[in-house]
């Protein structure tokens, strides 16, 4: 298994856990009007898109419904379809912003499982090119070199902008 280095996640994976409840940031991202705060690029009724703050690649996406959910199987079919409705228009997207060569899509569930966030289920995105897993190697012509999350909101929202009727 090749493992992405990912040194821009450092500061996430070494903040000290607070013993104080966190607000769930996909409850956040669904009620806040400070779309570009929360990394929001499309939200409806149903479901959201936003952009993972410590992102595997540029363009990692989150797709996650409004209601706070933490199992599939709480979720209602008009939930679970604008997910997956959207994990489609997100993957079009990307391939036409980023050009990848591949795409990791899936979902953890429970903190063993290596959920982010247990509580709120989530559907991530990631675009992969090749070399993007071992860009600190000599072949550095090849590096991957994180994307300010600015650049990338402005890249994708005027796409999900035109996405509103679907789902
Ligand atoms: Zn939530």
């Amino acid at each position: 298994m090749q493992v992405l280095f990912t040194p821009w996640r450092y500061p996430y994976l070494t903040a000290p856990k607070s013993a104080a409840p966190q607000p769930c940031i996909f409850c956040v991202a669904a009620d806040s009007d400070d779309v570009r705060g929360t990394l929001t690029l499309y939200r409806s009724r149903q479901a959201l898109v936003m952009l993972n703050k410590y992102p595997y690649t540029n363009g990692h996406l989150m797709i996650a419904p409004i209601a706070h959910e933490a199992r599939l199987f709480e979720s209602s079919d008009a939930s679970l379809m604008a997910l997956i409705r959207l994990t489609a228009e997100a993957q079009r997207i990307l391939s036409d912003v980023y050009r990848p060569e591949g795409f990791n899509v899936g979902m953890n569930f429970g903190q063993i499982a290596g959920a982010g966030v247990a509580d709120h289920y989530h559907m991530h995105i990631v675009p992969r090119w090749g070399g993007d897993t071992n860009f600190m190697s000599v072949t550095a012509q090849t590096r991957l070199v994180p994307e300010d999350l600015n650049v990338t909101f402005d890249k994708l929202v005027p796409h999900f902008e035109g996405i509103v009727s679907q789902a």
